[in-house]
């Protein structure tokens, strides 16, 4: 029998969660697009969305998704020829990569493999290898949803900046932005790219570009940026429908203002804690099940470069295909596939899985995740450590004080 009937909970981790007030926000009919309350409205969401990417800096705002928002961050960047230089840690990066490299950017990548962080001194030595300077910006992910590695953002900056090097900072946190903490201006990012449906909780088709002033006086003459792409009339428009250049998101719109108001209600520093913590108790339980498997095991050896918004696993194929088809027939939680580590014709890949913790989570939605994976390794005879429910638990009693 199922016990799957209930809240489904989907943990993939992306599109993530979405509150009851955000679907609640956007049920409505259309609104007037020329005057009145939408118009002002959308006045208020700049200012926030400021405050969440921690810049004083630009925003321009794409109906798009995280792709959209990515070849909006590379038609601004580059002119035809002009040079990249991509740090993979994993699938988004080498995705971000071919964005580039198909819209006619020269691409350099520096494949650092799917589970270890940016080697700093290979990005100093491609850049100071560059003495014509060439290359127009460092493209990075700050957490790379498929490997979930972190990137150091500061420790990026700091090594870049060591070799005198006038290549812009761009970072894609669409994995990361409400969840894990990321500062744009302390830390010298010069473009930041997100998009709704992850941290910000909001049904996927809204992407976002962050600029610095920086940024916007180096790539004012980019002939890639076509008139849809242009950031520039979208983040200091004359009139409303440039924002959007054409016709506002309406639902998306209001969905965003109700995720803006509860990141704010619960404040960002909290946020980010309670990222956190939950991740910690997964990490824990699997540590404990790793104890008794040596099989299962986290993609990401070392916690300081694991992001907090999701964790990639290993269970031994075919066992974290079994397990994920498991978790969401018999009680209602879906697991993410392993992304870029096998293809899906090889059998390696029924290895690979992801536990989201990203969003709109809370304790008793994790614990229950973990609690159902455990269950599930139990039904499925997949051999397992003990304690890890014991674990989670402890780390989420500690962290919430
Ligand atoms: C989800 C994600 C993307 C891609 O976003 P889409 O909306 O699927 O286009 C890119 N980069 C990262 C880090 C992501 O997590």
């Amino acid at each position: 029998m199922s016990l799957a009937h209930g809240h489904p909970y989907l943990a993939i981790p992306g599109p993530s969660v979405i509150p009851d007030r955000v679907q609640r926000a956007m049920h409505r009919g259309s609104p007037n697009i020329y005057e009145g309350p939408l118009v002002e409205m959308v006045t208020g969401l700049f200012p926030d969305l400021r405050i969440i990417a921690g810049t004083t800096g630009h925003v321009a705002i794409y109906v798009g998704n995280g792709h959209a928002g990515w070849e909006a961050a590379n038609a601004n960047l580059f002119s035809r020829g002009e040079k990249a230089l991509v740090l993979a840690v994993g699938q988004f990066g080498l995705s971000w990569a071919n964005a580039a490299r198909n819209m006619g950017i020269e691409v350099e990548v520096l494949d650092f493999g799917k589970s270890s962080p940016p080697d700093l001194g290979r990005v100093e030595a491609a850049l100071r290898a560059d003495t014509a300077n060439r290359i127009k910006a460092v493209l990075t992910t700050h957490v790379d949803t498929a490997s979930t590695i972190k990137t150091d953002i500061p420790a990026l900056r700091a090594a870049m900046d060591a070799t005198g090097h006038p290549a812009l900072l761009a970072v894609d946190c669409i994995a990361s932005l409400g969840c894990d903490e990321f500062r744009m201006d302390d830390w010298g990012v010069d473009v930041m790219v997100a998009a709704c449906q992850k941290g910000l909780m909001t049904p996927p088709g809204m992407a976002f570009v962050w600029f610095s002033e920086a940024a916007r006086l180096r790539c004012g003459r980019s002939d890639l940026a076509t008139p849809y792409w242009a950031w520039g009339p979208r983040a200091e428009p004359e009139e409303f429908w440039q924002i959007w250049d054409g016709t506002a998101p309406t639902s998306h719109l209001y969905g965003l203002r109700e995720a803006l108001d509860m990141l704010r209600e619960e404040g960002l520093p909290n946020v980010w804690r309670r990222h956190r913590v939950l991740a910690g108790s997964v990490w824990a339980a699997f540590d404990a099940w790793s104890a008794g498997n040596p099989q299962i095991a986290m993609n990401v050896a070392d916690p300081a470069h694991r992001g907090t918004s999701v964790t990639a696993a290993r269970f031994g194929a075919p066992h974290a295909t079994r397990l994920r088809e498991w978790c969401e027939t018999k009680a209602g939680v879906t697991l993410g596939i392993g992304l870029g580590m096998a293809p899906s014709t090889d059998p390696a890949y029924h290895g690979f899985l992801r536990v989201a913790h990203m969003g709109h989570v809370n304790a008793h939605m994790t614990l229950g995740a973990l609690a159902v994976m455990e269950a599930g390794m139990t039904a499925l005879q997949i051999p397992h450590g003990p304690g890890a429910l014991d674990a989670a638990a402890r780390v989420v009693a500690e962290g919430a004080g």
